[in-house]
């Protein structure tokens, strides 16, 4: 636990009294000056060649007097459940005295290096960063522009548990204006130089180099900005800017509190997609072709609005697992579903608040999260709290088989929060929702300590001001059909099935249930899920499609002349199989009655009218 830390629980745990406030005040300088008294890691960063896609980084770093230091680079960056070996992109590493004198440097672990200081108070360490992978956990350095984030940039000293300042200064290449980043600029060192308090902190806050366009906002006294890079006449920037607003705006009426002093939207529009949640930033990547069509432009829209609710939702309000990190080993958490689930069903709600999607297009959004859940055959055999718990080696490592042995924690995570939304607001007789259930548990859990699984249930349970242990059990714990009766009931909604279902019940199209995909002209399963009757005849992943009983089928045909195949016709269908040709019998099933299009009744009440207006504007 860090002294920030303590300091922020005697903030939580006092703050009502008016006295202690003045002993806080005590406690801030006392910390500052501790702080103070302890010596930065400093970071040079230069790009002298950026088009080859490498960041040269000087780190000046302390060595409190010691024989010899260890130094560490993060495997794993927060926010994001894989190991993903940082160090594997560094190179060229070395050390050297102050007065220049070289180091002896020796490989300790994977990602540790151990540098015999000569009794130097400070060592020089120089090292190359290749970056060239368009993900938000990653970096990116080109001719144009550069992204780094803290944990694959940064090596910093291994097993310092103090609240050691980390400031980074950076050398812009020539024809490059601009950094952006969500740290603290030091402004009397200069222009692009930053002070993260902690490392924590320096891998909270991904950079931004080059010439980004931005436009500034302020909500409520706090200062944003949308940072756009590669907006390249494309991209529409005021619009987009303009809605990122309202979306802010939204946030901040939902929470009524403000996690931070100013906040950056780091926008990627570099064909890539992503988002990475951040203290008070956040980096998110986007096709340059999102503001020309509505669907995609309304899913950036939710986008921006996930990754910020998470500045409320997991950057302060927290589960007790995630905090504070060790950059070298993987947590486990259970409340993965309240973090990305409960994120991703106010994601779209939240567009809606703001007046940004229509009541169509919002029902649609919440459809599609219902639909994904119930075709997935996964969601029989993995608990959704199971689901989060592995996240590292299931949700992260999706193969050919995930769909049917697990399910997303985020898709059942929004469709148990919609549900949850409902029964507390059907306990409360509407006095109640789930946006109290978040502001309470917000109050009491924002802080160094989190909450635990129980915990969070609890707050819920509070709010409803009934027992939802058996509830939560079922929908967290179980692999049991999520119940929807009530919350369409209350909201006067049902599931209508697409049109061109409803016409094709008298004269249903034949289905196997296989996955595929077209590949260098070849047609090849891609998924064989579980209960089809492609998985039980005994179709393989990575089967190419070649002909259905005597007659070739060419890979744009494929779908056709399987649903033209009346239901309980057997054919015989050709597959290669690592090249050797063998004769696959089906019988042609017919496609499940999979209506979870959600619409409202014809015949709803005023009060579900009314009901449903209190849920999507929220006033
Ligand atoms: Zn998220």
């Amino acid at each position: 636990m860090t002294a920030q830390n303590r300091l922020t629980r005697l903030f939580m745990e006092r703050r009502s009294g008016a006295v202690l406030v003045i002993s806080l005040v005590g406690m801030t300088l006392a910390v500052a000056a501790r702080a103070q008294s302890i010596e930065p890691v400093t970071y040079a960063v230069r790009f002298p060649a950026p088009h080859t896609h490498y960041a040269v980084v000087d780190a000046s770093v302390p060595t409190d007097g010691r024989d010899r230091v260890e130094l560490m680079m993060a495997v794993w960056t927060p926010g994001s459940y894989l190991v993903r070996e940082f160090a594997r992109h560094v190179e060229g590493l070395s050390a050297r005295s102050p007065d220049g004198d070289p180091l002896t440097v020796a490989k300790s672990r994977k990602n540790r290096w151990v540098v015999e200081t000569g009794g130097a108070r400070r060592i020089e360490v120089s090292y190359r960063v290749y970056g060239r992978e368009m993900s938000v956990r990653t970096n990116w350095i080109e001719s144009d522009f550069a992204m780094l984030n803290g944990a694959p940039t940064f090596l910093t000293l291994a097993d310092d548990d103090t609240d050691r300042p980390h400031d980074v200064s950076l050398e812009l290449p020539d024809g490059w204006s601009r950094s952006v980043t969500g740290l603290t600029p030091l402004t009397d060192r200069g222009a692009h130089t930053y002070r993260a308090a902690d490392f924590d902190t320096l891998v909270d806050s991904p950079i931004v180099v080059g010439n980004p366009t931005v436009y500034e906002f302020t909500v409520e006294g706090t200062p944003h900005a949308l940072v756009n890079v590669g907006e390249s006449g494309v991209w529409d920037g005021p619009g987009s800017a303009a809605d990122v607003e309202k979306i802010t705006e939204e946030l901040f009426r939902m929470w009524g509190e403000t996690p931070y002093k100013q906040y950056v939207f780091l926008n990627m529009i570099t064909e890539s997609g992503g988002g990475l949640e951040h203290r008070n930033s956040t980096l998110l990547m986007t096709s340059r072709w999102a503001t020309s069509a509505r669907p995609r432009y309304l899913r950036w829209l939710a986008l921006v609005s996930h990754e910020q609710f998470h500045a409320w939702n997991v950057k302060q309000l927290r589960p007790v697992e995630l905090g504070p990190f060790d950059y070298e080993t993987e947590v486990h958490t259970e409340s993965l579903w309240v973090v990305e689930g409960i994120t991703s069903y106010y994601a779209d709600l939240i567009v809606r608040r703001a007046d940004l999607s229509t009541t169509d297009e919002y029902l649609e959004a919440l459809s599609r999260q219902i639909r994904s859940l119930q075709t997935t055959p996964g969601r029989e055999v993995q608990p959704v709290a199971l689901a989060s718990y592995d996240a590292w080696i299931k949700y992260y490592r999706a193969d050919e088989n995930s769909p049917n042995t697990s399910v997303s924690y985020y898709t059942k995570g929004a469709v148990i929060g919609f549900l949850l939304d409902m029964r507390i607001r059907a306990a409360t007789r509407g006095l109640k929702s789930l946006d109290d259930v978040m502001r309470l548990a917000y109050e009491r859990f924002s802080g160094p300590r989190g909450y635990t699984p129980h915990e969070f249930r609890a707050v819920a349970q509070e709010v409803a001001d009934e027992n939802l242990s058996d509830w939560f059990a079922q929908a967290l714990d179980s692999t049991e059909e999520l119940d929807y009766d009530e919350a369409l009931e209350w909201l006067g909604l049902e599931f209508a099935g697409a049109p061109d279902e409803e016409e094709s019940e008298t004269d249903p199209d034949g289905w196997i249930g296989l996955v595929t995909r077209v590949a260098n002209g070849r047609r090849l399963v891609a998924q064989v899920r579980r209960d089809t009757p492609g998985y039980s005849a005994g179709f393989n992943v990575g089967d190419e499609l070649l002909a259905i009983g005597d007659y070739r089928v060419l890979p744009n045909d494929w779908e056709d002349r399987v649903t033209q195949a009346a239901p309980g016709t057997d054919l015989s269908v050709l597959v290669s199989r690592r090249g050797a040709l063998k004769r696959i019998p089906v019988t042609v099933g017919t496609r499940p009655d999979e209506q979870w299009d959600l619409a409202p009744i014809a015949a709803a009440s005023e009060t579900q009218e009314s009901r449903r207006e209190s849920w999507l504007m929220a006033r």
